[in-house]
């Protein structure tokens, strides 16, 4: 082993070669190449296989990292995607949007100096070269089965869920109340971070694996949650959160002031190829603005970048916290920074400057003062710490929480947290109600795709053994 592998004394970490910053500003590609094959092994020769792996401890999926890293450096590739496959459904998504820096890599222990294997970029890496080469196949199930399972959402969570379902012969109807199945990765994550084209291959795949989809379609409006359970022998809500947070503050319904995913989901239209009419009027299109994004997250992140992208005279960026304590990923903030957005950290709004449409934001400088139970620093106002900066367009990313959901779902017997999510039972993940299930961020609030992706993949196994419970007790009533 030690001759391929423990090679962090000797190599340097490497990433795929990422596009400089002019490159990337003048479209919306993704930022990173791929491996070539012989670096690809060599970066994953880097791993020191540890005895107990905290990269895999802190991996969502438990991904059997040292394992995948071990086969790809001796070239064994396809069985590198047997291993990395069995646990995640989506394993070149992750690849390119687990924030690694706060999950795998960050915990990976290789000794202080060095730095971590580049564990994403080889799981991308692994994945693609297992699409490129025909080795991921439509599902095939051993045998069909009678049941059905209902689906809210197309969003990573239902995805996987549909996936292992269909695995163990189930019959899987996904409904989304949008036009394309995706979710968030379609309609939320830009192509800069996640070409459309990946995820459509995956959505594709599961097609051919017998999964039906019904895109335009609401549960709660369009067909009811009842009818829904009795269409199918157990229903999963994976549908996400989707109530964006708002400011209080003078000025904020003043024109050019937008929700974030408003503006996200625009851009990624256009991106699609669909006539957006509010981006071709101007609306929410940045080019030639003055641009200020509030929020310090993944959310806010992805709002700077397209800006710079559509072309933005400046592109600012308020948050009321500093870099170390932050949400989003640092990862993110250097690719921002890079691209020439400015962080003017310590900051909130205090007003939105204009008479109809917004021509600045005053804000005032924040102190963090004593950290709360949460373990967080509170921030307060600095007395007389006012200024202003000027903006034609202000973004809105301050996080989302669970829209009315037993309204929404016309069901006032679906139990809520006092968080809004849906409450679950986590042995089993069912809801309140029999037979319908809950994963994703609907139970979690806004998390991750890789957890979306767990929660999706654990649900499956309380769904069939649900299932099998019922066809069992059936099949005795029957006798
Ligand atoms: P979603 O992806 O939200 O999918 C839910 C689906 O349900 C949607 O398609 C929706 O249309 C559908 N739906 C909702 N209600 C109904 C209904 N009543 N009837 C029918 N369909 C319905 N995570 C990362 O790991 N890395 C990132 O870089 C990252 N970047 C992000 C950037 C942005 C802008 C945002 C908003 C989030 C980002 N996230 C990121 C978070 C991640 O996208 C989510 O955690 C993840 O998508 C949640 O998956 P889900 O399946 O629970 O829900
Ligand atoms: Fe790391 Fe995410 Fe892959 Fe897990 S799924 S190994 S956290 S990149
Ligand atoms: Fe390899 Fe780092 Fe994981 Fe250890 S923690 S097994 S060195 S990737």
């Amino acid at each position: 082993m030690a001759e391929r592998m423990l090679k962090f004394v000797s190599v340097e970490k490497g990433m795929p070669d990422k596009r400089e910053p002019a490159a990337r500003r003048a479209d919306f590609d993704e930022i990173y190449g791929e491996f070539a094959r012989e670096k690809a092994a060599e970066q994953a020769g880097r791993c020191s296989q540890c005895g107990i792996p905290f990269c895999q401890v802190h991996c969502p999926l438990s991904n059997n990292i040292p394992d995948w890293l071990k086969l790809t450096a001796e070239g064994r590739l396809e069985e590198a995607y047997e291993v990395s496959s069995a646990t995640n459904n989506f394993p070149e998504i992750c690849g390119r949007i687990c924030p690694q820096d706060r999950l795998c890599e960050g915990n990976c222990v290789i000794e202080k100096g060095f730095e971590s294997v580049s564990i994403g970029a080889v799981e991308k890496y692994i994945t693609d070269t297992a699409f490129e080469r025909g080795w991921i196949r439509p599902v095939k199930p051993r045998r069909e089965l009678d049941q059905s399972v209902g689906i809210v959402g197309g969003g990573p969570g239902g995805l996987a869920a549909a996936e292992q379902l269909r695995r163990r012969g189930y019959q899987v109807q996904v409904y989304d109340r949008h036009d394309r199945i995706g979710g968030l990765l379609i309609y939320g994550i830009p192509n800069f971070k996640l070409e459309k084209h990946i995820v459509e291959r995956r959505t594709k795949l599961l097609a051919e694996s017998g999964v039906t989809f019904h895109c335009n379609v609401e549960i709660g409006r369009d067909v009811s949650l009842a009818e829904l359970r009795q269409r199918h022998d157990a229903v999963l809500i994976a549908s996400g959160v989707y109530g964006a947070r708002d400011i209080k503050a003078p000025g904020v319904g003043l024109d050019g002031i937008h929700a974030a995913l408003d503006y996200l989901v625009a851009s990624n239209r256009v991106g699609l190829g669909d006539s957006v009419p509010a981006f071709a009027d101007g609306t929410l299109d940045a080019r030639g603005k003055n641009v200020v994004v509030i929020g310090g997250g993944d959310t806010a992140m992805d709002c700077v970048r397209t800006a710079v992208r559509q072309g933005a005279k400046s592109v600012r960026c308020l948050y009321r916290r500093d870099r170390a304590n932050m949400p989003g990923s640092q990862r993110e903030v250097q690719h921002a920074e890079e691209e020439g957005v400015e962080f003017v950290w310590l900051s909130a709004p205090e007003a939105f400057l204009g008479d109809r449409r917004i021509r600045g934001v005053r804000a005032h400088r924040i102190h963090l003062g004593v950290a709360d139970s949460s373990g967080r620093q509170t921030p307060s106002a600095i007395e007389g710490s006012s200024f202003s900066v000027d903006a034609d367009m202000a973004i809105k990313a301050l996080g989302f929480d669970p829209e009315d959901l037993p309204v929404l779902f016309g069901e006032p017997a679906l139990e809520v947290t006092q968080w809004g999510t849906l409450k679950i039972n986590h042995r089993t993940m069912m809801t309140s109600l029999e037979g319908v299930f809950a994963a994703g961020d609907v139970v979690r609030g806004a998390s991750l795709v890789v957890w979306a992706v767990r929660d999706g993949r654990d649900a499956a196994d309380s769904i069939r053994t649900y299932l099998q419970a019922k066809a069992s007790a059936q099949s005795l009533a029957a006798d």
